[in-house]
Protein backbone atom coordinates (compact mmCIF):
# COMPACT_ATOMS: atom_id res chain seq x y z
CA UNK A 1 0.00 0.00 0.00
CA UNK A 2 2.67 2.55 1.22
CA UNK A 3 4.39 2.31 -2.80
CA UNK A 4 0.82 3.27 -3.95
CA UNK A 5 0.27 6.13 -1.61
CA UNK A 6 3.16 7.11 -2.99
CA UNK A 7 1.10 8.54 -6.00
CA UNK A 8 -0.84 10.94 -3.55
CA UNK A 9 2.41 12.36 -2.04
CA UNK A 10 4.26 13.29 -5.29
CA UNK A 11 0.77 14.64 -6.21
CA UNK A 12 1.16 16.73 -3.22
CA UNK A 13 4.30 17.83 -3.76
CA UNK A 14 3.66 18.17 -6.98
CA UNK A 15 1.15 20.46 -6.97
CA UNK A 16 2.48 22.75 -3.59
CA UNK A 17 5.26 23.47 -6.11
CA UNK A 18 3.20 24.08 -8.69
CA UNK A 19 1.90 26.72 -6.14
CA UNK A 20 4.69 28.48 -5.09
CA UNK A 21 5.62 29.47 -8.46
CA UNK A 22 2.62 31.69 -7.95
CA UNK A 23 0.51 30.90 -11.34
CA UNK A 24 -2.61 33.00 -12.28
CA UNK A 25 -6.04 30.79 -11.85
CA UNK A 26 -6.19 29.70 -15.43
CA UNK A 27 -2.40 28.34 -15.40
CA UNK A 28 -3.14 26.14 -12.02
CA UNK A 29 -6.50 24.81 -13.81
CA UNK A 30 -4.30 23.60 -16.71
CA UNK A 31 -1.23 22.84 -15.10
CA UNK A 32 -2.66 21.23 -11.82
CA UNK A 33 -5.42 19.62 -13.83
CA UNK A 34 -2.89 17.71 -15.48
CA UNK A 35 -1.17 16.82 -12.28
CA UNK A 36 -4.88 15.31 -11.06
CA UNK A 37 -5.29 13.77 -14.18
CA UNK A 38 -2.51 11.58 -13.80
CA UNK A 39 -3.35 10.77 -10.11
CA UNK A 40 -7.02 9.48 -11.01
CA UNK A 41 -5.54 7.70 -13.82
CA UNK A 42 -4.56 4.55 -11.50
CA UNK A 43 -7.19 3.84 -8.97
CA UNK A 44 -4.81 1.90 -6.86
CA UNK A 45 -3.78 4.44 -4.22
CA UNK A 46 -6.87 5.36 -1.97
CA UNK A 47 -6.88 4.17 1.65
CA UNK A 48 -9.54 1.66 2.80
CA UNK A 49 -10.16 4.29 5.46
CA UNK A 50 -10.58 7.11 3.12
CA UNK A 51 -13.11 4.98 0.31
CA UNK A 52 -16.14 4.29 2.59
CA UNK A 53 -19.64 5.51 1.79
CA UNK A 54 -22.18 6.21 4.56
CA UNK A 55 -25.67 5.33 4.06
CA UNK A 56 -27.31 8.72 4.88
CA UNK A 57 -25.06 10.84 2.72
CA UNK A 58 -21.92 12.00 0.45
CA UNK A 59 -19.08 12.14 2.89
CA UNK A 60 -15.96 14.21 2.45
CA UNK A 61 -12.48 12.78 3.47
CA UNK A 62 -9.80 15.52 3.86
CA UNK A 63 -6.59 13.63 2.75
CA UNK A 64 -3.83 16.74 2.55
CA UNK A 65 -4.62 20.33 3.77
CA UNK A 66 -1.66 22.92 2.99
CA UNK A 67 0.04 24.10 6.17
CA UNK A 68 -1.00 28.14 4.45
CA UNK A 69 -4.94 26.82 3.28
CA UNK A 70 -3.55 27.84 0.11
CA UNK A 71 -5.10 24.48 -1.01
CA UNK A 72 -6.67 21.26 -0.05
CA UNK A 73 -7.36 17.21 -1.51
CA UNK A 74 -9.83 15.38 -0.41
CA UNK A 75 -12.10 12.43 -1.60
CA UNK A 76 -15.87 12.58 -2.45
CA UNK A 77 -17.55 9.32 -1.58
CA UNK A 78 -21.13 8.93 -3.12
CA UNK A 79 -23.27 6.17 -1.73
CA UNK A 80 -25.26 4.95 -4.62
CA UNK A 81 -27.75 7.34 -5.86
CA UNK A 82 -26.61 9.78 -3.71
CA UNK A 83 -26.28 13.36 -4.82
CA UNK A 84 -24.81 17.05 -3.63
CA UNK A 85 -27.58 19.92 -3.16
CA UNK A 86 -26.51 22.59 -5.20
CA UNK A 87 -23.94 24.95 -4.18
CA UNK A 88 -21.00 26.57 -4.14
CA UNK A 89 -17.54 26.83 -3.79
CA UNK A 90 -16.14 30.56 -3.75
CA UNK A 91 -12.27 29.31 -4.58
CA UNK A 92 -11.40 27.17 -7.77
CA UNK A 93 -11.66 23.88 -7.66
CA UNK A 94 -10.56 20.33 -9.90
CA UNK A 95 -12.41 17.62 -9.55
CA UNK A 96 -11.08 14.23 -10.93
CA UNK A 97 -13.26 10.77 -11.19
CA UNK A 98 -11.52 8.09 -9.85
CA UNK A 99 -13.98 4.90 -9.53
CA UNK A 100 -17.88 4.74 -10.94
CA UNK A 101 -19.04 8.00 -12.44
CA UNK A 102 -20.31 11.23 -11.86
CA UNK A 103 -23.10 13.66 -13.50
CA UNK A 104 -22.33 17.21 -12.68
CA UNK A 105 -25.00 19.83 -13.50
CA UNK A 106 -24.13 23.36 -13.89
CA UNK A 107 -25.98 26.24 -12.96
CA UNK A 108 -26.41 30.03 -13.81
CA UNK A 109 -27.50 33.18 -11.98
CA UNK A 110 -29.86 35.12 -14.01
CA UNK A 111 -32.42 37.67 -12.62
CA UNK A 112 -35.21 34.67 -12.05
CA UNK A 113 -32.69 32.75 -10.09
CA UNK A 114 -30.48 29.63 -10.62
CA UNK A 115 -31.50 28.29 -13.75
CA UNK A 116 -29.48 24.83 -15.08
CA UNK A 117 -26.64 25.63 -17.71
CA UNK A 118 -27.47 22.90 -20.54
CA UNK A 119 -27.33 18.87 -19.70
CA UNK A 120 -25.33 17.56 -17.31
CA UNK A 121 -21.64 16.37 -17.74
CA UNK A 122 -21.07 12.63 -17.16
CA UNK A 123 -17.50 12.36 -15.94
CA UNK A 124 -15.95 9.16 -16.16
CA UNK A 125 -12.90 7.78 -14.21
CA UNK A 126 -9.45 9.73 -15.23
CA UNK A 127 -11.86 12.87 -16.50
CA UNK A 128 -10.86 16.33 -14.64
CA UNK A 129 -13.87 18.99 -14.30
CA UNK A 130 -13.12 22.68 -12.74
CA UNK A 131 -15.00 25.32 -10.74
CA UNK A 132 -14.39 28.74 -9.99
CA UNK A 133 -16.38 32.11 -9.26
CA UNK A 134 -14.39 32.62 -12.81
CA UNK A 135 -15.35 29.70 -14.87
CA UNK A 136 -18.81 28.83 -13.46
CA UNK A 137 -19.32 28.23 -9.48
CA UNK A 138 -22.16 26.63 -9.00
CA UNK A 139 -23.77 22.63 -9.24
CA UNK A 140 -24.79 19.82 -8.51
CA UNK A 141 -23.41 16.77 -9.02
CA UNK A 142 -24.45 13.09 -8.41
CA UNK A 143 -23.45 9.45 -8.71
CA UNK A 144 -24.26 8.40 -12.01
CA UNK A 145 -25.07 5.04 -10.40
CA UNK A 146 -27.81 3.43 -7.94
CA UNK A 147 -26.07 0.60 -7.49
CA UNK A 148 -22.28 0.97 -6.82
CA UNK A 149 -20.01 3.43 -5.19
CA UNK A 150 -18.28 6.68 -6.80
CA UNK A 151 -15.95 8.19 -5.79
CA UNK A 152 -13.48 11.56 -6.82
CA UNK A 153 -10.26 13.52 -6.00
CA UNK A 154 -10.74 17.09 -5.20
CA UNK A 155 -8.45 19.79 -4.92
CA UNK A 156 -9.47 23.16 -3.96
CA UNK A 157 -7.38 26.68 -3.38
CA UNK A 158 -8.60 26.76 0.40
CA UNK A 159 -9.10 24.49 2.79
CA UNK A 160 -12.42 23.64 1.74
CA UNK A 161 -14.48 22.18 4.53
CA UNK A 162 -13.88 25.43 6.40
CA UNK A 163 -15.01 27.68 4.23
CA UNK A 164 -18.24 29.21 4.39
CA UNK A 165 -19.89 28.93 1.02
CA UNK A 166 -23.73 28.21 0.23
CA UNK A 167 -26.45 25.67 -0.82
CA UNK A 168 -29.07 26.79 -3.14
CA UNK A 169 -32.82 25.82 -2.65
CA UNK A 170 -35.32 25.29 -5.63
CA UNK A 171 -35.69 29.00 -5.92
CA UNK A 172 -32.10 29.78 -5.64
CA UNK A 173 -32.41 31.10 -2.21
CA UNK A 174 -28.87 30.82 -0.43
CA UNK A 175 -28.17 28.31 2.73
CA UNK A 176 -24.53 29.27 4.49
CA UNK A 177 -23.19 26.14 4.40
CA UNK A 178 -19.52 24.56 6.17
CA UNK A 179 -18.65 21.30 4.82
CA UNK A 180 -16.43 20.09 7.45
CA UNK A 181 -14.61 16.70 6.92
CA UNK A 182 -16.12 13.15 7.74
CA UNK A 183 -12.19 12.13 9.05
CA UNK A 184 -10.46 13.15 12.08
CA UNK A 185 -7.21 11.67 10.72
CA UNK A 186 -5.15 11.64 7.67
CA UNK A 187 -3.21 9.36 5.77
CA UNK A 188 0.24 9.59 6.53
CA UNK A 189 2.38 10.71 3.62
CA UNK A 190 5.68 11.46 4.68
CA UNK A 191 6.46 8.33 7.10
CA UNK A 192 10.00 7.18 5.03
CA UNK A 193 8.01 3.59 3.81
CA UNK A 194 6.02 6.01 1.37
CA UNK A 195 8.60 5.85 -1.55
CA UNK A 196 9.10 5.42 -4.83
CA UNK A 197 7.77 1.91 -6.41
CA UNK A 198 11.01 -0.28 -6.84
FE1 LIG B 1 -18.83 21.03 -5.98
Amino acid sequence: MSGDLYRLRSFVTGFAALLRRNPDEPAILSEGGQLLSALVARDDWLPDAYAQPDPERYRQYLLHGDSAEAFSVVSFVWGPGQATPVHDHTVWGLVGVLRGAELSQPYARTPDGLVPQGSPARLEPGRVEAVSPRIGDIHRVANAFDDRVSISIHVYGANIGAVRRATYDAQGRPKPFVSGYANTTLPNLWDPSVSPPA
